[in-house]
């Protein structure tokens, strides 16, 4: 993990701060450290706006601390509602994280959890980047700070929650999974009721099926809502679609999944990216019904989102037709499966699920 210095204080959860700040040469009691706190999870971004605080200290710690490591350096909006933030980190590296608005414009931040992503799908364009490191929970808890930001300039006043942001989505760059211990700590601080206090049922982490990670999940929490992406229940396929797949055979991802809804006593959700041609047949459909069965969940399909460039086995991918992916669907729902499609947001800006590492705005 790249480190900081000096330390950068976002993404600290309150008790992490306060050991923190008792650590100064004038220890800072706890209350000052709550104040503080509310401060960064409001979004200030210097100590000069903590106007509760004496001059002197906001100084002192302007001189010994950042409340920030990232900047965002470029924003691409796309008509239906989607933004797009690029986001570059003190190393130079860079990610995206999405804003994205429903019918309703409730919003949603999509974030990023790791610079690349070691997973490799080949329907993604994240995986075609190859993986450069984790975040750690400042970079993480910052995406939040930055969506929330923007969600508060294009709609000032607009009453859906404290933040703004109805949901936030952990499906943006990277396998969250591999990086539990720094999207725990991230969580603690989007948890904390004296900062942002969002729910735990109002955060979705998406994860390629790492089963390791949802058993410590399951175990150690915490229980956010929990989304797999299957794509294909045909172990031999997925294996070729998915890499990491490999290593995470489907009866015990099935059984991973299963506890995890034992533990935390929610419904899950399969996801599946189609791809036409590829995974949208009759025994793809059986397949899937078959993974699904014993599960209290929901499928969600979503149609690939083009990548120039993305090939699968020397032949380039394509989006399914229409008729390739109500055929699928119509097969799930005929074994009595919940079926939903992802509405395609952002792909005018190559922000939709699978392009995120495209670096500019699209022509069309
Ligand atoms: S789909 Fe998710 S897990 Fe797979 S390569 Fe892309 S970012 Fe990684």
């Amino acid at each position: 993990m790249a480190s900081h210095s000096p330390r950068v204080l976002s993404g600290l959860a309150l008790n992490e701060l306060i050991d923190e700040l008792k650590g100064l040469p004038a220890p800072l009691p706890p209350f000052r450290s709550k104040q503080i706190f509310k401060w960064i999870a409001r979004g200030a971004v210097s100590f000069e706006e903590m106007t509760d605080l004496d001059k002197a200290l906001r100084e002192d710690l302007g001189s010994r601390f950042l409340l920030r490591s990232t900047r965002v350096s470029s924003q691409l909006e796309d008509g239906d509602g989607t933004v797009k933030l690029q986001i570059d980190l003190f190393d130079g590296a860079r990610i995206e994280a999405v804003l994205l608005s429903d019918a309703e414009e409730r919003k949603t931040a999509c974030i990023s959890t790791q610079a690349g992503c070691p997973a490799g799908c080949v329907f993604c364009k994240t995986g075609s980047l190859g993986f450069s490191r984790n975040l750690d929970s400042a970079e993480i808890a910052e995406q939040f700070l930055h969506l929330k930001a923007l969600a508060a300039r294009n709609s000032p006043g607009a009453a859906s929650g404290e933040t703004g942001i109805a949901n936030i989505v952990i499906m943006g760059m990277g396998e969250p999974l591999l990086n539990l211990a720094e999207l725990r700590r991230a969580l603690s601080f989007f948890f904390d009721a004296e900062g942002l206090g969002i729910s735990r049922r109002r955060i979705t982490l998406s994860t390629s099926g790492v089963i390791p990670g949802i058993r410590d999940l399951a175990d150690n929490g915490p229980h956010i809502r929990l989304a797999c992406s299957l794509t294909s229940a045909r172990e031999e396929l997925r294996n070729r679609l998915m890499p990491l797949a490999a290593s995470n055979p489907l009866p015990q991802l099935k059984a991973a999944l299963g506890y995890y809804q034992q533990k935390s006593g929610q419904r899950i959700t399969l996801e599946a990216v189609l791809l036409g041609g590829i995974n949208t047949g009759r025994e793809d459909a059986a397949a899937m019904a078959g993974f699904a069965k014993g599960l209290d969940a929901v499928i969600n399909l979503i149609p690939w989102n083009p990548v120039e460039g993305l090939q699968f086995e020397g032949a380039p991918l394509r989006e399914p037709s229409r008729a390739e992916l109500e055929g699928f669907a119509a097969l799930l729902e005929k074994s009595g499966l919940k079926v939903t499609r992802r509405y395609r947001k952002g792909r005018g800006v190559a922000g939709a699920c699978g392009q995120l590492g495209v670096v500019g705005k699209k022509d069309s």
